[in-house]
């Protein structure tokens, strides 16, 4: 058996999608753009939405339109995928590594405010939290230090469109209890990878309720060019992160099955966590009482007393019976060019390296089959026994 690590749910209906733009003239910048972004600002619960050609570029145009740039100071995770860091090095911002809760796994709050009241770090303008496999982060805490230490928020949602945070605390008027993923701060982004929930090929969104942001990224990402007809108008420095009505039209028949995908994406959760609780030496994800998931990967962890080598021995023997697996993550502090770049070393952010040395995120996907989910479980066990 050969399992992949993601498969993309394409059905007839994305066929058709597609199909009908490549009829029709308009493959940049047509109808579908719009109707793409009307209903990602849907499942986001913003008032507007810029779709860009990856999640990276949202987010580069999010860091950008909000001001961020030298001298200024960005607490976000080392536990996470390089863009949502990367992006504040393309403006010559410097990322403040917060260490993470060892249970989410998701940027600690207790850590940042542990971090603020030490009061070194001078410029600090924003976080920047990323909600890390489908789990929001814990956006009521976030949200009270922001106030407190006057930063700004930033939702790197890449990975959990559909997911949902239900305020624990209660009498706060301004919250809506139970919340989606990419509603929370100044603006959030999606990400449509095609390993990702729902994918456009490639692409992005970027959704918000504040009327200069939109304004601000549809000039950004068309070249800087004004809001007029006038296409030689060019306003400001821009990018070229336009993405085509072809993307655009896959995502929105995407965006028409977001509940469907992401229901059968928790059957495949559950039903793995049913065969996996029992693996001696196998932790399966967990999940806090006030969210709602939405599943982009399923990621096991190895046991405390085990360690980096028997990860990466339970993987090798997965990969040879045709299991596809990988590390999810690799810590960003510990990548070569941010080592050599600001000095980072093993040890620096225990927790998210005693999790990242323990992690394998298992193949899953919206149609993973019963049989196969068996068979991956089995062969798991199997090598644990031959590890540690
Ligand atoms: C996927 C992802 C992104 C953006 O990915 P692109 O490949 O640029 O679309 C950003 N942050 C996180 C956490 C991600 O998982």
């Amino acid at each position: 058996m050969k399992i992949p690590l993601s498969n993309p749910d394409i059905t007839a209906k994305e066929r058709r999608y597609v199909r009908e733009v490549l009829k029709t003239p308009s493959l940049s910048l047509g109808p579908r753009l719009p109707e793409f972004e009307r209903r990602g600002a849907l499942a986001a619960g913003r008032k507007y939405a810029v779709a860009v050609n990856s999640g990276t570029s949202g987010l580069h145009l999010i860091i950008k339109a909000l001001g961020i740039g030298k001298e200024d100071v960005v607490i976000t995770t080392p536990f996470s995928f390089i863009s949502s860091a990367n992006c504040l090095l393309f403006e010559g911002a410097r990322p403040l590594f917060v260490d993470i809760d060892p249970y989410t796994l998701n940027i600690s709050p207790d850590s940042i405010r542990a971090l603020l009241r030490r009061g070194k770090n001078k410029n600090i303008k924003a976080i920047l939290a990323v909600d890390v496999f489908g789990h929001p982060a814990d956006w009521d805490a976030l949200y009270a230090i922001a106030e407190e230490y006057n930063l700004l928020l930033v939702e790197d949602s890449c990975e959990a469109i559909g997911a949902r945070y239900i305020s624990p605390q209660t009498g706060r008027r301004r919250w809506k209890s139970y919340r989606p993923a990419g509603s929370f701060g100044a603006a959030g982004v999606f990400a449509f990878y095609p390993n990702k929930q729902i994918t456009t090929g490639e692409g992005g969104l970027i959704v918000t309720d504040r009327k200069d942001m939109y304004n601000l990224c549809c000039s950004l990402r068309n070249q800087g060019r004004g809001s007029g007809a006038n296409w030689f108008n060019h306003e400001r420095l821009g990018y070229n992160y336009r993405i085509s009505d072809i993307n655009c039209a896959l995502g929105i028949a995407q965006l028409e099955r977001l509940d469907e995908i992401l229901a059968r994406r928790e059957r495949v959760a559950r039903s793995y966590t049913k065969r996996l609780s029992s693996i001696e030496g196998i932790r399966v994800p967990y999940c806090a009482q006030n969210i709602t998931m939405s599943w982009f990967v399923y990621v096991v962890r190895l046991a405390q007393d085990l360690r980096r080598k028997d990860r990466d021995t339970a993987m090798k023997l997965l990969r040879d019976h045709g299991i596809a697996c990988s590390n999810y993550f690799a810590p960003i502090h510990l990548q070569p060019f941010y080592r050599k770049m600001f000095g980072f070393k093993r040890g620096d952010f225990p927790i998210t390296e005693h999790v990242a040395d323990r992690t394998i995120a298992l193949p899953f996907y919206s149609r993973l089959q019963k049989k196969e989910i068996e068979y991956i479980a089995e062969e798991l066990a199997r090598s644990m026994e031959k590890v540690g």
